[in-house]
């Protein structure tokens, strides 16, 4: 089959296109035929190195953990699938055993593992994969749509239910990449009554207005965000805060523009350790949440979402490429030029 290789972080080209042998199922896996592998955030710290020691082999690797499409071989015990049943996947997979997946959290799995770093990704033809991580996409929902379900959406939905968003509240939300854009919808479903969205990027400013979903929307570059919540708050700052950037200044702002008893949501990779103001967070009573990825019984939900044109993933793609245009795809998606990216393998 086809597949574009990583070749390391300092390779010119980072990746070229070759054939590589295919995919076998081992007796729980199915084989699927990839219609659609959408580009993350997550793989450039693949591509930069930094997870490069967790890889299930050293480069050359096929990357790609967001994806949708069709079975065609299935192993032996790998009864939740047919040849032909469309499907799309969770970033992850788990181990099934320990006891973070047996109290039904996966995501939290000591054996945790990605596609496209811990195991063959989704930017080539075939990938196979272990029952558990895929499910059902419906006929009505595009390979497209389908490859930005299992992460950017499986994880928009879980922040959004770990938050415990209830109708009325006041959410503020930093970073409208395409999980933040998600969240931000999530947010209203769930009955945020004021959503008040900050970031610096103007196209990302502008697609969030087409949107529709924000009710303030704050340019971070011109504004101080944490007065301008405070102003729109009455004084007493946000219900929740919601951290999707990563970066350090927007996660000072999310905990200064809570209210006292309001809730920190954080979504961003900080890789960096901060010192915590734990007597701010004991005397004005906040509670500060992670968020990871998402647990299957929550599949069925936001796979309803998107059935039913509650939530809109189409509007988050701005780009699409065949294979051999991998590396202007990823050099567009890092010089952040882009929102979702969608390769696809058989182009
Ligand atoms: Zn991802
Ligand atoms: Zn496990």
């Amino acid at each position: 089959m086809r597949a574009a290789l990583f070749q390391g972080p300092k390779a010119k080209p980072m990746f070229t296109v070759g054939e590589v042998e295919n995919p076998k199922p081992k007796a729980n896996e199915v084989v699927v035929e990839v219609e659609a592998s959408a580009l993350c955030g997550t793989d450039l710290h693949i591509l930069d190195g930094t997870l490069l020691g967790k890889a299930y082999k050293q480069p050359p690797l096929i990357v790609g953990h967001e994806w949708a499409g069709t079975v065609v071989e299935v192993g032996s015990l790998a009864e939740k699938f047919k040849v032909g049943d469309r499907v799309f996947s969770s970033p992850n997979f788990s181990c099934g055993v320990c006891t973070f997946c047996l109290r039904g959290r996966p995501n939290l799995c000591d054996k945790r593992g990605v596609f496209g770093l811990n195991a063959p990704g989704s930017n080539a033809e075939y990938i196979a994969a272990p029952q558990e991580s895929l499910y059902h996409l419906p006929e009505g929902i595009s390979f497209r749509v389908g490859s930005l379900i299992g992460d950017t959406l499986g994880t928009a939905y879980h922040a959004v239910r770990r938050a415990q968003i209830q109708p009325g509240d006041v959410v503020a939300l930093w970073g409208l990449g395409p999980v933040g854009m998600t969240i931000a919808q999530m947010a209203k479903i769930a009955g945020a009554a004021k959503l008040i969205v900050v970031d610096v990027v103007p196209s990302r400013l502008e697609e969030i207005s087409k949107l529709g979903v924000a009710d303030h929307i704050i340019d971070g570059k011109e504004k101080d965000a944490v007065k301008e919540i405070k102003d729109l708050t009455g004084g007493v700052g946000a219900d929740i805060t919601v951290e999707v950037t990563g970066v350090d200044l927007a996660l000072g702002q999310a905990f200064e523009a809570l209210r006292k008893g309001g809730k920190l949501l954080l979504v961003g990779t900080h890789s960096k350790k901060y010192e915590l103001w734990s007597l701010a967070v004991m005397y004005r009573e906040i509670s500060i949440i992670g968020t990871f990825a998402h647990v299957p019984t929550e599949a069925e939900y936001f796979v309803n979402l998107v059935e039913s044109g509650r939530i809109k993933l189409e509007p988050l793609i701005t780009h699409e490429f065949g294979l051999d245009e991998v590396n202007t795809a990823f050099e567009l998606f890092m010089a952040r030029k882009t929102n979702k990216v969608i390769l696809y393998p058989k182009k």
